[in-house]
């Protein structure tokens, strides 16, 4: 079969093959970016080439090239200062734990390596150099149905790697495609197998479903195939379905960053259950960190916040997080979520996402006082107006200081901030006395 492809490939890729081909080798570019290339939407993240050389003859073929990862059949070759893997066509050995091929048996036919391939769509070749397209499961015809089927029997193929469940989940994420109906019912079946797998390759996969523009009906998907209780197992203990479908949806209202979506999934279980359940996912601290802190923050934020209420927000979770929080708080607000302390949804109405968003947008460009370092006076000119000697009570005064800088700003001064901490020490010492 022979087709024009949409998005051209770069020249390095281009010059790979031939060399291969010229070597006496068949290569072509092959999974993912032939998906890509043919959907024509975005360009692929990377080009990878299959061969019928083994990963000496590619190393024999180029300069420069790197031993990447020679038990599976790759090496990467750089070309024109690009780093392309080359990968010998390959057969997977028996899978042993439902997670990885205890061994795999180098080739010298395509079609034989695009078999071991997870879905139709992502098991077509492609020869830059002639336009062959090597198809021999109906890739193209199921990307122009938006389809998402397995090569082979989905049972089979998720029995042998249980991640592929989740993969259907982040390839109609990512793409916005449907799962084949036989896809949905193996992995129904196949579901609790998930657990063999190891948590980085999950997040990896869940990350990349989040990061889509509008991830909530594959989550839906996600929940439907049974999988939701083996990969987010602390959302479910905490709410039910209903409310869990209701934070897949919210997910869509998000910029598609995944803190921000991580910190929806997550927000039944408040900051610290989330900082609880992101430790088991393994993300890093600063990922986890800033999940809690949106949620501290969508969470202080109730349904009609003042530009006071913003500036405090911003204060206790840091103003980078005011913006994904004011997204959070107005996402869980409109869909109903039990998560929030919504009051009463119908009684006041609720103001409108950009908005609020753009209000709070204004609030920080006014550059306030959000920290006690920020504030137009010191500890030291703290004590010498007030006669307090070192220690905690030159603290409670500045963090009273801010409390008042963060209702009024243009008290930011110094001469206002020295009048206001005398007025606050002698306070302070009549509570005392
Ligand atoms: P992306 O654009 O996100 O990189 P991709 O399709 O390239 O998507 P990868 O995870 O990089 O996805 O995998 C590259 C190719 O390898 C896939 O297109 C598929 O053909 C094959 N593949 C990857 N993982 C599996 C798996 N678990 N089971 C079967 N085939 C797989
Ligand atoms: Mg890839």
């Amino acid at each position: 079969m022979h087709r024009k492809a949409g998005i051209a490939p770069p020249q390095p890729v281009v010059i790979v093959v031939e060399k291969l081909k010229s070597c006496g080798h068949t290569a072509y570019i092959a999974g993912g970016a032939v998906r890509d290339m043919i959907i024509d939407q975005r360009r692929p993240g990377d080009w990878d080439i299959a061969t019928s050389a083994t990963p000496a003859e590619v190393s024999s073929c180029f300069e420069h090239v790197v031993p990447t990862g020679l038990a599976h059949g790759t090496v990467t070759v750089i070309e024109e200062g690009m780093s392309i893997e080359v990968t010998t066509y390959r057969h997977d050995g028996p899978y042993v734990d439902g997670r990885r091929p205890e061994h795999v048996v180098f080739l010298d036919d395509i079609a034989a390596d695009l078999a071991r391939r997870d879905f139709t769509i992502n098991a077509m070749a492609f020869d830059p150099t002639t336009g062959e397209l090597v198809d021999p499961y109906g890739g193209v015809s199921d990307i122009e149905a938006r389809l998402i089927r397995c090569v082979g029997d989905p049972a089979e193929r998720f029995s042998e790697d249980k991640l592929r469940m989740l993969r259907a989940v982040r390839f109609a994420a990512t793409l916005g495609f449907s799962v084949d109906s036989s896809v949905v019912d193996a992995a129904r079946a196949l579901a609790p197998g998930i657990v063999q797998v190891s948590v980085e390759r999950i997040m990896d996969e869940l990350v990349k479903t989040v990061r889509a523009p509008k991830p909530g009906a594959a989550l839906v998907l996600m929940e439907d195939m049974g999988l939701a209780p083996y990969i987010l197992p602390e959302l479910c203990c905490e709410v039910g379905e209903e409310e869990r479908k209701a934070l897949y949806a919210a997910c869509d209202r998000l910029h598609p960053e995944p803190k921000e979506r991580f910190a929806a999934l997550l927000s039944p279980l408040g900051p610290n259950g989330a900082r609880i359940a992101l430790a088991r996912m393994r993300v890093s601290n600063q990922f986890s960190i800033t999940v809690s802190r949106i949620i501290e923050g969508a969470q202080n934020l109730g349904q009609n916040p003042s530009d006071y209420e913003l500036r405090l927000t911003a204060s206790r979770v840091g103003q980078d997080c005011l913006l994904p929080a004011v997204r959070l708080n107005r996402a869980l607000c409109r869909q109903g979520t039990g998560s929030l302390a919504v009051a009463d949804l119908g009684s006041e109405g609720i103001e409108a996402v950009e908005s609020l968003e753009e209000r709070a947008g204004s609030v920080l460009a006014a550059k306030p006082a959000l920290r006690i370092a920020d504030l137009d006076i010191s500890g030291k000119e703290v004590m010498e107006a007030t006669g307090l000697s070192q220690g905690p009570r030159v603290r409670i005064v500045l963090q009273r200081l801010l409390d008042q800088v963060l209702h009024d700003p243009s008290a930011n001064k110094k001469e206002c901030l020295l009048e206001m901490a005398t007025g606050i020490a002698e306070e302070m010492e009549q509570e005392l006395a």
